[in-house]
């Protein structure tokens, strides 16, 4: 039986813990932008007392950025983001989704228009970097921009060699698959570069999967549960050929889709597939964690280090990115105050709702302007392009990157490429 999504709101007690932990209450201070507050809303649609055409509803539930900080804190253990998904697949059969978003989501969810897409972007990539300014456009070239490879090895096609933990790990032989995406395999190839060297010299061999797909998350958000499905079984039945592989992801996005994709598929018959792919799925620095990670060569460098929700609050991974960063000798992760927030990236938020989305990321940006880092480093392609975007408009030219770039840098000055 499919279970019910509200279900995990039941347990809540109204004591408005999670009040000050929600970036959207904030801002507007509103109750109804308020954890609490949606939840009374959701509960009033279980109930029927309010129906999904409901303006007020869909104002203050759009307004959520399903970054589900309010779910860690939460006391009761209130699950929020069954009932937050079900209450916009409601709205997308009785409201139009935003043509931007429309347009965003056709693109990433098919290979037949998100391959071209990205390589006219990656052409004109270089042309978004003289572009300065807060305006929406000038917002969009500063994401392009932010997508850049920064590091060493740039352009490089670097062969990795083992490490001493590689080497002791080897007795145990440990495959992963690498899940390439959508965004991430248009914009940050990169990344991915990155991705399988530094396993590479934790000794893992890391193998392609053909078949692989966008992993829905940003149709899921919207309400396109029929796409969002679509999307989860391509990805299912692709890596099932390969039972005993690992998937490795880089993306903190796509990773906390991955690992729910057993609540998506309910009934399907691929749930249970669905729950032992989520159950091999690791975030890279997890899987760089528990290897060591190799120490690498010394690099002086303050680092911020910025978590995304999808990481810290759905996947619950706090640590791993940060012992990424403390193999490498003389790099110092500097605090800053609003590390715990969403940058208001949130896929499709900075298209649909452009001026929460930009008061949240100006908290964000004056927090990591206040540090004192000279990088900043998160694992979620969206985060690096909207922070990037953020500082670039503020006039700062701090490089933000994912973790696993700075800890290939650091191995390529140490000598583990050739
Ligand atoms: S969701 Fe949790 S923290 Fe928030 S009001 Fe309800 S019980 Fe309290
Ligand atoms: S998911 Fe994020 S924005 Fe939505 S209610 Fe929870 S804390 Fe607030």
């Amino acid at each position: 039986m499919t279970p019910n999504p509200f279900s995990g709101l039941h347990a809540c007690v109204h004591c408005g813990f999670c009040l000050q932990s929600c970036p959207t209450f904030l801002v507007t201070g509103d109750e109804s932008d308020s954890p609490r507050g949606r939840i009374v809303l959701l509960g009033a649609l279980e109930r029927g007392e309010l129906q999904e055409t409901d303006p007020d509803l869909i104002l203050h539930l759009d307004r959520c950025l399903g970054c589900r900080a309010c779910e860690p804190v939460c006391p009761s253990g209130v699950s929020y983001a069954p009932a937050l998904e079900e209450s916009r697949r409601r709205f997308a059969t009785v409201r139009p989704i935003p043509w931007p978003v429309r347009l965003l989501l056709a693109i990433v969810g098919e290979p037949v228009l998100r391959i071209p897409f990205f390589t006219v972007a990656r052409w004109i990539r270089p042309l978004a970097s003289l572009v300065r300014g807060s305006s929406a456009p000038a917002m969009m070239f500063g994401m392009l921009a932010a997508t850049r490879a920064k590091g060493v090895g740039n352009g490089r096609r670097w062969r990795s060699r083992r490490g001493p933990a590689g080497e002791a790990r080897a007795q145990r032989p440990s495959m992963v698959a690498l899940f390439r995406g959508c965004v991430m395999d248009g914009l940050f190839g990169h990344v991915h570069r990155a991705t399988r060297r530094t396993l590479e010299v934790n000794g893992y061999r890391v193998v392609e999967v053909s078949g692989q797909d966008c992993c829905g998350a940003l149709h899921a958000h919207a309400g396109l549960h029929d796409e969002a499905v679509r999307l989860a079984r391509a990805n299912v039945s692709a890596f099932a050929k390969h039972s005993g592989l690992w998937l490795a992801v880089n993306s903190a996005g796509c990773g906390a889709q991955i690992r729910e994709y057993d609540r998506l598929l309910a009934d399907d018959s691929l749930e249970e597939t669905a729950r032992r792919l989520a159950a091999r799925t690791c975030d890279v620095t997890e899987l760089l964690a528990v290897a060591g990670p190799v120490q690498g060569a010394r690099m002086e460098l303050k680092v911020a280090y910025d978590p995304p929700c999808h990481l810290l609050h759905a996947q619950r991974v706090s640590e791993a990115p940060l012992k990424v960063l403390q193999a490498i000798p003389g790099l110092e992760i500097v605090p800053h105050e609003e590390a715990a927030l969403c940058c208001g990236s949130a896929g499709s938020y900075s298209l649909s709702q452009r001026e929460l989305s930009l008061a949240i990321l100006e908290r964000k940006v004056e927090a990591l302007a206040k540090s004192g880092a000279q990088v900043v480093a998160t694992g979620n392609p969206g985060c690096i392009m909207q922070i990037g975007a953020g500082l670039r408009a503020r006039g700062l030219d701090l490089p933000v990157v994912h973790p696993v770039e700075l800890l290939d840098r650091s191995y390529a000055l140490a000598g583990y490429y050739s």
